[in-house]
């Protein structure tokens, strides 16, 4: 059964494509967004018990990432060959303010699982802060809910299934790019929580991280100095 498996890693020309069963939920975004078809169903199963993608046309593939980017459920990683000293050369000088996202939907402790589902289908994340009274408290992804069954959503309180504050990747709004991009990859929750003051004032995903990058692949950096 394929979530036994943590990953399947496929190797092209250009660099590796990477899929995480645990996550693909079977959207098929991936597939819609790839530019040269590269991507279609696999017998293997996802989360949902949905086939995943794989890379039948692996020929093709560009290592682009948009795939990687357009999933939201941050199922796929692309490497590019070389990969470290492009991403170091992307990101050089950029801080986390630069890339993180500002607008920060935040859920409570107090709110249920049912509440919560419907708060990931409304504003389509992947995860959610979780605050307070503008206290952070930590964080709740998607895949924290796989085994909840769906009969005690409504008695299972957020507060019960979050990741602790003293569990999550938190950040400084000045702290380098690339180190909080090293970090990220080591994160279960591949997320970083922006902190200022002790306030909740962003967050960075793989998604900010790669939307960055492609920004400054097509038109270069905006960094002072650069
Ligand atoms: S990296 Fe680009 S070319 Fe390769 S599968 Fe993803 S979208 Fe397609
Ligand atoms: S976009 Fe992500 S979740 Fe959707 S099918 Fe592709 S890998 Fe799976």
């Amino acid at each position: 059964m394929s979530l036994k498996i943590d990953k399947f890693r496929y190797e092209g020309k250009k660099g590796f494509f990477n899929i995480f069963p645990k996550y693909c939920k079977g959207c098929g975004l991936c597939t819609e967004k790839c530019p040269y078809q590269v991507l279609d169903w696999s017998d293997e199963l996802g989360i949902y018990g949905t086939p995943i993608v794989e890379p039948v046309n692996i020929e093709r593939c560009t290592a682009c990432g948009l795939c990687e980017m357009f999933c939201p459920d941050c199922a796929i990683v692309i490497e590019k060959k070389r990969k470290k000293k492009a991403f170091g050369e992307f990101l050089s000088g950029i801080k986390v303010k630069d890339m993180m996202s500002e607008k920060v939907q935040a859920v409570n402790t107090k709110m249920s699982i049912k509440e919560l589902v419907e708060e990931f289908y409304r504003y389509k994340f992947g995860a959610f802060p979780v605050v307070d009274d503008s206290i952070l408290k930590g964080l709740i992804t998607m895949n924290m809910l796989k085994d909840i069954p769906k009969l005690q959503w409504s008695e299972t309180e957020v507060g019960k299934v979050m990741m602790p504050l003293e569990q999550c990747l938190v950040v400084n709004p000045e702290s380098d790019a690339v180190e909080v991009m090293m970090d990220m990859a080591s994160d279960g929750s591949g997320r970083a929580l922006v902190v200022q003051d002790e306030r909740l004032i962003g967050i960075v995903s793989n998604t900010d991280i790669m939307r960055l990058i492609k920004l400054r692949t097509m038109f270069g950096s905006l960094v002072k100095g650069d």
